[in-house]
């Protein structure tokens, strides 16, 4: 392989539940890839010093290929300090102790590399933007549906995290409902509130409930942790009348939400990625897509594009690779 006259670094993305870490080439190539839990439950030191592990096992991997590592790009769950490299705000006890965490200073510490930390939300929004549409649009929108709900903006060409402060572009937590169930964030009737993987878990659990109950017949002893999104996918399959409700009102949400993006900012792509979305395709997809043309101001969804990710659940190690490369600045910003 001709490795020499070419520029590899590591991007990692580190999510509430998972954590994925691959070599990329400059092209946007997975050379080495690999994925361990978070296990956030072990205490911040403890994860961070096993994701450092994990690296460290690709970047020796790499080098006895011959390819050597120029840098490292992180995409994490919550705020952050572009600048430090800190996470600074989210969720308090998404993961305990995670917001203060320098991440990027104990990187750079473990290794002898630049490091770069940006929301995990807006790595994804880069890898599809640079890798997945090569530029060929200006803006989009990236919606990752999965523990939580994440989003990345790219606007003019460019990510754009808010004025300012630099830590908006957050569309999981627009309200859809100001009556709502309360969110995480503390506000009422956040998209994150209705279609997060345990909110819709929950939804499916509810609707059986109410079913069997009409139904005369016993309740089926379902608790949430024997549904799966897979369970419900089957289910839809199947005919199940509550699991294809399921489906189609988390489409519906998700449409609601983004008929606010398309209203603000009018991009030319939204791009629906994450677990959520892999497992129940295309059938939300629709979902959304009628509710954003019903439902937005005037004309402006007649040209929008609502598409699943091709990326599977790779967008956010791309997209964070995108930071460590010196060709990419003028989009990330870095
Ligand atoms: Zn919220």
């Amino acid at each position: 392989m001709a490795m020499n006259n070419r520029t590899f670094v590591i991007g990692a993305d580190i999510g509430g539940t998972n954590t994925k870490i691959s070599v990329v080439s400059e092209n946007g190539e997975i050379i080495f890839k690999n994925q361990i839990p978070t296990d956030s439950r072990l205490g911040t030191a403890r994860c961070v010093d096993r994701i450092c592990q994990c690296v460290s096992k690709i970047i020796k991997k790499a080098e006895g290929a011959g390819i050597s590592i120029k840098g490292i790009g992180l995409g994490v769950t919550g705020q952050v300090d572009i600048h430090s490299g800190t996470i600074v705000g989210g969720i308090k006890g998404k993961i305990p102790g995670w917001i203060g965490l320098p991440i990027g200073n104990l990187f750079r510490e473990r290794f002898n590399l630049p490091v770069f930390v940006d929301n995990d939300g807006n790595v994804a929004a880069l890898g599809e933007y640079i890798f997945g549409f090569k530029k060929s649009v200006n803006s989009i929108v990236a919606l990752t549906i999965g523990t939580g709900v994440g989003s990345g903006i790219i606007l003019d060409g460019k990510l754009f995290r808010g004025g300012g402060s630099n830590l908006s572009g957050e569309l999981g937590h627009i309200s859809i409902n100001y009556l709502g169930p309360l969110c995480n964030c503390g506000n009422k009737g956040c998209l994150e509130a209705y279609v997060s993987k345990e909110a819709i878990l929950d939804m499916f659990v509810k609707k059986m409930e109410k079913e069997a109950s009409s139904n005369t017949i016993k309740p089926t002893n379902k608790k949430s942790s024997s549904v799966t999104p897979e369970l419900i996918y089957k289910k839809h399959l199947e005919g199940e009348r509550a699991a294809t409700e399921v489906i189609y009102e988390v489409g519906r949400y998700i449409g609601y939400a983004m008929t606010v993006a398309v209203n603000t900012i009018g991009p030319q792509v939204i791009i629906i990625g994450g677990g959520i979305a892999a497992q129940f395709g295309e059938p939300i997809i629709k979902e959304i897509r009628t509710t954003v043309k019903s439902n937005a101001f005037g004309l402006a969804a007649q040209d929008v594009k609502i598409i699943l990710t091709k990326f599977g659940p790779f967008a956010g190690v791309l997209g964070a690779s995108t930071l460590a490369f010196n060709k990419y600045k003028g989009i990330t910003g870095m």
